[in-house]
């Protein structure tokens, strides 16, 4: 029997980043990873992840914001560098682009509506259609390293990484819980479950969770047919497309939603051969400047709430971390910080209670 101030179950970048936040107040924190470090069965693995604070609602705005700071802290603190600024696009639906155009607006954060002919004139590899809307500061997030760098810093504060432990159970004890190993047991004020999509097996039979549905998207990288400028871009439409330039890989490129349901047990790493052709035949499309056949796949894991707001909240001891949906890495830094604030006692973010309508 071990005794610490809080147990982390999983050490995905939501994991990781709320035991670093924790550790950083002082918390003694262990977490438990089920798998071995950079694995790539879950939601948070591979190189890069589009970081950008274009949404078309101003609460994602701020939040994104709030995060952006954590991301320039983290850098600060370990010397790395990890948010990279290429610009964010937007182009496509109307609908889709003048929303995020106003909500921008609203909120003061710098950006352009381009013509056709000066975007492809700075992303010649590109062709753009509908409104196009420019972030500057919008860019990739250097994903494996981020991930790298919150345990070396959790582990530099005293935090202790367990990989390869799983969890098996986790109960009630006391004012606190207590988390069963293979070969430890864990007494902690507090819980964090950052399970991913294993979040509804490990918590549903005892915590009352929103509908969470767990599927498999697959994502291709391609090669530039030469040296280009790669903004991280969102093509809207009815199935919104998106990608980013990956440093050493090429430039990425996938589907958002529209990868099968499965769940983190009977999921089969099988890369969609409908997505990729529809991605192969947008390639030749719109990006021109990539040689159509994909140079890499893999497959990883969405946790999709029905609207894609998160869960972020507390029963008891346990609190329950849950933001992805597909676009919950950017936000990492400041949901380790409000998963800290829960394990303090603060209030859940009202949108991301349990009981939250979605
Ligand atoms: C293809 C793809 C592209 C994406 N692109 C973007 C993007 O461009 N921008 C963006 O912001 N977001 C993006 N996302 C979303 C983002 O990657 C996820 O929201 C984020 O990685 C979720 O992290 P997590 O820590 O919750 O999950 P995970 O990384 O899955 O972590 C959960 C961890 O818990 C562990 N675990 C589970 N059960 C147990 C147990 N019982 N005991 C011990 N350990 C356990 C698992 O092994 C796993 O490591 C994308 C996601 C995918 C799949």
């Amino acid at each position: 029997m071990q005794t610490v101030d809080a147990v982390v179950v999983g050490g995905g970048i939501m994991g990781s980043a709320s035991a670093s936040c924790l550790a950083r107040r002082g918390w003694s924190v262990v977490v438990l990873e089920q798998f071995e470090p950079e694995h790539t069965r879950g939601s948070s693995h591979g190189r890069s992840r589009i970081c950008r604070l274009a949404y078309p609602d101003p609460f994602w705005i701020e939040l994104a914001r709030a995060a952006w700071d954590g991301w320039r802290e983290l850098e600060a603190d370990t010397g790395i560098e990890l948010l990279v600024r290429t610009g964010a696009i937007d182009h496509g639906d109307p609908g889709g682009v003048q929303a995020i155009e106003t909500a921008l607006a609203a909120a003061a954060v710098p950006f352009e509506m381009l013509d056709r002919a000066e975007a492809e004139r700075r992303w010649p590899g590109m062709r753009f259609d509908g409104p196009i809307c420019h972030q500057p500061d919008g860019g990739r997030l250097a994903a494996g390293a981020a991930l790298r760098a919150l345990n070396d810093r959790f582990e530099q504060l005293g935090g202790v990484m367990r990989w390869n432990t799983p969890a098996r159970a986790l109960e009630r004890a006391g004012e606190g819980a207590r988390v069963v190993t293979d070969d430890e047991t864990y007494e902690a004020a507090v819980v964090i479950v950052a399970a991913g999509a294993w979040l509804e097996p490990l918590l549903g039979p005892q915590l009352a969770l929103p509908r969470l549905v767990v599927t498999q998207e697959s994502a291709f990288h391609f090669a530039p047919r030469e040296s280009l400028p790669w903004p991280s871009f969102i093509h809207h439409g009815a199935v919104a497309r998106y990608g980013l330039e990956t440093p050493g890989e090429g430039v990425k490129v996938a589907e958002h939603h529209t990868g099968p349901e499965m769940t983190a047990a009977t999921r089969d790493f099988v890369v969609d051969d409908g997505a990729r052709d529809r991605v192969v035949r947008f390639v030749e499309t719109w990006l021109p400047g990539l040689a159509p056949q994909p140079v890499s796949e893999v497959t990883c894991l969405y946790t999709n709430t029905a609207n894609e707001d998160f869960v972020l909240d507390r029963v008891g001891p346990i609190i329950v971390v849950s933001p992805c949906s597909g676009h919950g890495f950017k936000f990492a830094p400041v949901i380790g910080r409000m998963a800290a604030d829960l394990a303090d006692g603060a209030a859940p973010v009202s949108r991301f209670a349990l009981t939250a309508p979605r």
